[in-house]
């Protein structure tokens, strides 16, 4: 097949890069052509073990001769395991199991607005959320997602969001918190927003808020979770606690699946009956999930990420700091943005002409989420890259 061939039988909701894409190793791609290519996408912050990982693939042929699905109308061994690992190297005591990133957050959203409904009998439903933030493409989702071009031509839209709070400014939190408030929602680093950390600070400051006026703290640890920024979740660098937390991408390593999971508190509000998917946590998607946690704990991954991130922090601000096109470089761990003082656009396009793989966070930031297991020579290929990159840039 011919490289970036369009399919016209799929919806074109992706604008997609002229690359098809035929096997994975590790930190490396290959293209229909034999072309070689050095991964700092990692498929969205998803594959951060790389592509191929052998632990996984050998659990997860272990798995498909043993048992594939038997629904949540039956206990299985995998899914138990996984619970038991994720709360037990975790702030959280429960776990609930679903497919992806926006459903780990809807479980989030439903658990907030059913805990102050169903068990404690207040009528209070609205969750406060971020300008920039990205929650997710379900409806309730996107709602909940502080940018507009997620939502046009969705309406009507679910009541219940307020979605302008100004990100690391706790006024504008407190400012939005009114009788019907349950929940605070937020990512620890706006990633689709265009790579920005949030301020321990303000994080900080926002788990005094919520415990003042007695709100929910969420945080969508969809992208930041897994060891991406550093620590297995990004809450640990911050020195409090959420109530709820939702996980997605890096859990499975490329096998799809999602987890919510919050304190014992909101045990009530998940009751029998109350929530469900079908999907939620087979025992193939449990089986990988947990040879992804179990390597990244006993191997210290996300302590090796923390190391690479500065590192490649570092190196970038030495190489591209001065840039005349560079605003700033700026993330946390592994989860790290080149922010341009225009599109970026045409940059990811040179990188990936010169066969490094980036993408986007919003119109002016490169964006690179390498696997965490990344060496040094494989890091410094891609600075070498993104260098020449930028100084062969006409702006
Ligand atoms: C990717 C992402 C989501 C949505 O996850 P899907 O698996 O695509 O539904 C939600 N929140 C954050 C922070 C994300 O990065």
């Amino acid at each position: 097949m011919e490289n970036g061939s369009v399919n016209q039988a799929m919806f074109p909701t992706y604008a997609r890069y002229p690359l098809t894409i035929v096997r994975g190793a590790g930190s490396k791609l290959w293209d229909a052509q034999g072309e070689e290519y050095l991964d700092f996408s990692s498929g969205l912050a998803v594959t951060n073990l790389g592509h191929s990982f052998e632990p996984v693939k050998e659990a997860l042929k272990k798995q498909l001769d043993e048992l594939w699905h038997v629904s949540n109308l039956f206990h299985t061994v995998p899914q138990q395991e996984l619970a038991a690992l994720l709360t037990e190297h975790t702030c959280a005591d429960l776990v609930f199991f679903c497919n992806s990133g926006a459903e780990a957050n809807e479980a989030a959203i439903k658990l907030a607005r059913r805990y102050y409904q169903h068990v404690r009998g207040e009528n209070r439903y609205e969750i406060i959320t971020f300008k920039q933030s990205f929650h997710g493409r379900t409806l309730a989702t996107l709602t909940a997602t502080g940018q507009d071009k997620v939502k046009d031509g969705f309406a009507p839209l679910p009541e219940g969001f307020y979605c302008e709070a100004l990100y690391n400014d706790l006024e504008s939190v407190k400012a939005a918190i009114n009788e019907r408030t349950c929940a605070v929602m937020l990512e620890l680093v706006q990633a689709e927003g265009g790579v920005i950390p949030a301020d321990k600070e303000f994080v900080q400051q926002l788990r005094r808020l919520c415990d003042e006026h007695d709100l929910l703290l969420i945080f969508d640890e969809v992208q930041t979770g897994m060891g991406r920024t550093g620590t297995l979740f990004a809450y640990e660098q911050y020195g409090i606690e959420p109530d709820i937390f939702t996980v997605a991408k890096g859990l499975g390593n490329g096998f799809p699946i999602g987890a919510m999971l919050s304190k014992a508190k909101l045990v009530e509000a998940f009751g029998p009956g109350s929530h469900a998917t079908t999907f939620g946590g087979t025992p193939i998607a449990t089986a990988a999930a947990k040879a992804v946690l179990t390597y990244m704990i006993e191997h210290r991954v996300p302590e090796q990420a923390r190391q690479m991130g500065e590192y490649l922090l570092g190196r970038l601000r030495e190489e591209l700091g001065g840039h005349p096109y560079v605003q700033e470089v700026r993330g946390l761990g592994m989860l790290i943005g080149v922010v341009c003082k225009g599109p970026a656009a045409d940059l990811i396009k040179a990188a990936h002409e010169e066969r490094l793989l980036v993408v986007p966070a919003g119109p002016n930031v490169v964006r690179l989420l390498p696997n965490l297991l990344l060496t040094k020579e494989e890091a410094e290929q891609g600075i070498q890259i993104l260098t020449r990159v930028f100084r062969s840039q006409r702006s």
